[in-house]
């Protein structure tokens, strides 16, 4: 079992030198020490999971779910922490991915992304509408980290999502992050069929209605200066207060704004929820999330319009 380091030193100034001669006890401080303990523990309980008993899990539910290709770690990995996300969302009686599996990204053509969530279904390699999908990570890529060049696998992944928490790419520094981000899109698309119908034919939880396709166009909009439906301050707001990748689209401010509330509101031993993390919080982001999940845009009002 291989014991990575969290975000160790990386947002302690006096790390460069300026030591200080009082101990920082900033919260930040407290909250690096806590998170790697709890990282170390959850990685020992990583190396004991048995990938086979979590599909199990997830067939009890009537998802299929494989965690069959990569390295044994990948596998490890991946299906512990679709297990920790499915309680999660349990916990908060929301819908689940309805297929997952762990897959070479290459066959995809999709190598540097670690998840994906399917809105539509992908005929050429049978995924239905609600399958979310980790990437095994075995093409080598790499990412510097600190002038450092890091391989992209889930051994090395808690360093790298801290890193991207660090430089503001993404919304939270927990290892949890990626599932919980890609149960969220698929939270948000079921939410959104049941409402305003689904844009394909022949699904059978949801009505056909093809002028949906118009909403969900809309909402994967690139969040650039041509977008109609963000101001510039909006989209500011969201880079700033959520994450530089949840201003890439609105779907994906809704990926990232969900996360981020879903994990400052966790409890990082027992990984599960200590408070409704959608009852507190930031009004603005919480209003932002709300009406990108109902999907209300072009109503000329609210933060999207
Ligand atoms: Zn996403």
């Amino acid at each position: 079992m291989k014991i990575l380091p969290v975000c160790q030193n990386f947002n302690n100034p006096s790390s460069k030198g300026n030591v200080k001669t009082s101990p920082a006890f900033g919260a930040k401080l407290d909250t690096n020490y806590f998170h790697q303990k709890a990282l170390s523990w959850h990685q020992g309980m990583i190396a004991k999971t048995n990938p086979l008993d979590i599909e199990k899990y997830f067939a009890q539910f009537s998802i299929p779910a494989t965690f069959r290709e990569g390295t044994e770690y990948a596998k490890k990995f991946v299906s512990y922490c679709c297990c920790q996300a499915s309680e999660i969302f349990r916990q908060m009686q929301f819908e689940l991915p309805k297929k997952i599996d762990l897959i070479n990204f290459k066959k995809i053509n999709n190598n540097n992304a670690t998840g994906c969530c399917y809105y539509l279904p992908n005929k050429a390699d049978n995924y239905s509408i609600g399958t979310v999908l980790f990437n095994t990570f075995e093409e080598k890529i790499f990412q510097k980290i600190r002038n450092q060049n890091i391989e992209i696998n889930w051994e090395n992944f808690p360093l790298i999502q801290a890193n991207s928490k660090d430089t503001n790419f993404l919304s939270s520094e927990h290892f949890l992050s990626p599932f919980i981000h890609e149960f969220a899109h698929n939270l948000h698309y079921d939410i959104l069929y049941k409402k305003i119908g689904c844009p394909e034919l022949y699904q059978n939880q949801y009505r056909f209605d093809p002028r949906s396709m118009d909403i969900i166009k809309k909402l994967n909009l690139p969040l650039d200066e041509k977008n109609p439906h963000v101001s510039t301050d909006v989209k500011i707001f969201i880079q700033n207060r959520i994450s530089k990748y949840g201003a890439k689209s609105l779907t994906e401010t809704f990926a990232e704004g969900f996360t981020q509330n879903i994990l400052d509101n966790m409890d990082i031993w027992k990984l599960r929820l200590v408070r409704n993390p959608f009852s507190i919080g930031n009004k603005t982001i919480n209003e932002i999330l709300n009406e990108i999940l109902e999907g209300a845009i072009d109503d000329k009002k609210g933060f999207i319009k």
